[in-house]
Order: C-alpha cells, then sequence, then structure tokens
C-alpha cells in the first residue's frame, strides 16, 4: 500500500503566529504530515536557520518540500534574469538541503515570443548548470520542476517528464490541479489521472511514484489556464478519483495542498484519502 503524506503549501493558517515553526507545531496538532516551505518571495531564510527548522521538523515527524520564489525564468531574453534565475533555485536547494527537505519545485519558465522546443533547450542547459553546482557543494536534493497551469508557461507534464529523463536529478513535481486547469477542464477523471501516473512510471520507472512530489487544490480556469485556486468543494476538481488514482497504482509521496483554505482542504485530502486506504 502507498503510503502518501500530507501537508500544505505554507504556514497553516490557523498556526499561532506566521513562522515556520508555529506552522510546523500546528500541523502536528492537526494531524497533518507534511509542510512545503514557500521561498515565493525569495530565499531569505539563513542556513543556520534552515539547520534549526529541519530540526524541529523531524522531532515533530512533520516532511519538507521548498517551493522556490516565483521570480524564477530560464527563458528570459535577458541574461543576467536567467542567471538570477539559476541562483534563485540554487539557493532554494541550498536551504532545502539544509533543512532536511526532499525536493524542491518551481515553475521553471515562460515561453514567450520563443518555439517551446528552443525554450526546452534552454530550461534544460541552466538546469544542468544548477546540478552542477550541487554536485561541486554536495547538495543532495530532488530538482523538481512543476508542471504549471497556464499554456504560456514552459511546464507541461510532456515537458517535465523529459527533462527528468534527460537529466538525473530532475525529476516531476505533478501539480494535478494546473494540468486540468491548463487544458481547459481535462483531465479530471479517474482514467485521467491513472493515465497521468502510468505515463510518468512508463517513462521514469517505478521509483518515480515511490516518492512523488505532488500539489492538490481546487482551481478556476479559463481560456488562458489557471485563474486562481480555489477551495476544494468549491471548485469541479475531482479529488476523490484522483485519490482514487493514487491508491489504485500504488503511489507514496507528498501532497501538498495549495487551496485557499490550505489545512481543512489538505485534512480533507488526508480523510478522504485514508478512508479510501482503510478496507
Ligand atoms: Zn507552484
Amino acid at each position: 500500500m502507498g503510503l502518501i503524506r500530507f501537508g500544505t503549501g505554507g504556514v497553516p493558517h490557523s498556526a499561532a503566529k506566521r513562522t515556520t515553526e508555529a506552522g510546523l507545531e500546528r500541523l502536528k496538532e492537526l494531524g497533518l504530515d507534511h509542510l512545503e516551505v514557500e521561498f515565493v518571495r525569495g530565499v531569505k531564510m539563513k542556513i543556520d536557520k534552515a539547520r534549526e527548522i529541519g530540526k524541529l521538523a523531524k522531532e515533530l515527524g512533520i516532511t519538507l518540500t521548498a517551493h522556490g520564489p516565483y521570480y524564477i525564468n530560464l527563458n528570459s531574453p535577458d541574461e543576467d534574469k536567467r542567471k538570477a534565475s539559476v541562483l534563485r533555485i540554487l539557493d532554494t536547494a541550498r536551504a532545502g538541503y539544509a533543512m532536511g527537505a526532499r525536493s524542491i519545485t518551481f515553475h521553471a519558465a515562460y515561453y514567450g515570443d520563443n518555439d517551446p522546443e528552443d525554450v526546452y533547450v534552454r530550461v534544460r542547459d541552466h538546469l544542468h548548470e544548477v546540478l552542477k553546482v550541487m554536485k561541486e557543494e554536495g547538495i543532495k536534493i530532488d530538482i523538481r520542476p512543476e508542471t504549471t497551469g497556464k499554456p504560456n508557461q514552459f511546464g507541461t507534464l510532456d515537458e517535465i517528464i523529459k527533462l527528468s529523463s534527460e537529466l538525473p536529478g530532475i525529476l516531476p513535481c505533478v501539480d494535478f490541479a494546473h494540468i486540468h486547469a491548463r487544458f481547459g477542464g481535462r483531465f479530471n477523471s479517474y482514467d485521467e489521472f491513472t493515465a497521468i501516473l502510468k505515463k510518468i512510471e512508463r517513462a521514469l520507472g517505478r521509483g518515480a511514484l515511490e516518492s512523488l512530489h505532488m500539489h492538490m487544490s481546487g482551481i478556476e480556469y479559463g481560456d488562458k489556464g489557471e485563474i486562481n485556486h480555489l477551495n476544494l468543494e468549491e471548485s469541479d476538481f475531482r479529488y476523490r478519483e484522483l485519490l482514487k488514482a493514487l491508491r489504485d497504482m500504488d503511489v507514496s509521496g507528498y501532497a501538498v495542498c495549495e487551496s485557499p483554505d490550505l489545512e481543512e482542504d489538505a485534512l480533507l485530502l488526508k480523510k478522504t484519502y485514508g478512508k479510501l486506504t482503510s478496507h
């Protein structure tokens, strides 16, 4: 039976303070298992602090992942911005590794006016640089570009799988709500969720489903893909079918909830999944 750990993207709203430490304590009280530390406005955490957070998380039995800054574009026409993007990914990896996180995720690039195939090569080459520096520094953490929610963003499932198969050290972060939104409401049934998982398994091997980094939430979308995250029950997202597909494919890993009601929906996902797997 797969083991999925459920948690929140960022500090739960009901935490006593807006700090990572208070967030970890609150997750423990709620009976959740995981925290994705959000560096979405920049990696400002010092390495010593990251180590302390890792220690506390370990004591509480909460696993960690990290989300890199939004301001990353490995396809920026401006070389300085591309270099800054590489650094932001590296800083996320450094802090994540110091806190004992399993993986980091981020939105890799925008297509701009470029051909997606050229963008792919650029993204791949920059990620190769990231991996090289990590190796030199002895930083071991999965680098997981996320499947993105808008057609102008690099990050279809196929692109992320291809990167993962070409570069050892790269693996997918599968945001199921983003895939659903990007394709105008498709990928919202048991069969479609199963197809996504099988595609990953075929391309990257069974191991890719044994520690999968996932994002889940309700989502509002239009012609240009993702508009907003929504609470699960206020959206059309068929999370029960997703959870069933994950159970039946025996997936293990981390399910990070990004709904506006972070912890309520994380608990809803955990409880729903628990009922599916209890008999
Ligand atoms: Zn994201």
